[in-house]
């Protein structure tokens, strides 16, 4: 079975103004279909060709620079298609609740001081890479951490491993023909079009 690239969840157009339509359909038309191309490329005749992408991804470091590259960019993707959606007005309040928001603050002692430290993640991440929010493995608790290139934290290269509940891309393909250089005016924006249902149904 090969892998396909799934429409994203909403139009190309959904998430103006803070991610533009230009950028979103290069983002999943061009740069995704390339990971899923790219991933059937390097497992075609393999005894990798029939597993799952979670297979793949949690043995990653074990199997070939170009699943590790490949699937985790699909897997990414299409976690991060998922974490987003359009709230409407800008005026909107788009906050976590319920327990998500109590692991929330007291893993971090407040909803802002969180944001603070997940942009924060996003901005130090040297090259191109991703901020996450995770259940940490060892103990269930929610941590911020972030992987390089197209790694993530399910993969047992991951210096943090974990289950992710929310990751940003921060690759500049993600952001540079709205926001340039500016890559913390992106991660600004993000909170806007964050779908913490989602989030709290992975958590
Ligand atoms: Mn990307």
């Amino acid at each position: 079975m090969a892998f396909t690239l799934a429409p994203l969840p909403y139009a190309y157009d959904a998430l103006e103004p803070y991610i533009d339509t230009l950028t979103m359909q290069i983002h999943h038309g061009k740069h995704h279909q390339a990971y899923v191309d790219n991933l059937n490329k390097a497992v075609a005749g393999t005894e990798h060709e029939n597993k799952t992408l979670e297979q793949l991804v949690d043995h990653a470091g074990a199997i070939s620079p170009a699943v590790r590259n490949n699937g985790g960019g699909h897997w990414n993707h299409t976690f991060f298609w998922e974490s987003l959606k359009n709230h409407g007005p800008s005026d909107v309040i788009n906050e976590p609740g319920g327990k998500l928001a109590e692991a929330i603050n007291e893993a971090f002692g407040s909803f802002d001081a969180f944001k603070e430290k997940f942009a924060a993640a996003g901005m130090t991440r040297f090259g191109s890479g991703w901020a996450w929010l995770i259940k940490s493995k060892e103990n269930g608790k929610l941590v911020i951490t972030s992987t390089p290139n197209q790694d993530n934290p399910l993969m047992d290269v991951a210096e943090v491993k974990g289950t992710p509940v929310l990751g940003v891309d921060v690759w500049e393909h993600a952001y540079y023909l709205k926001y340039q250089n500016k890559r913390a005016d992106y991660l600004a924006a993000f909170w806007n079009i964050v779908n913490w249902d989602k989030v709290a149904e992975r958590f």
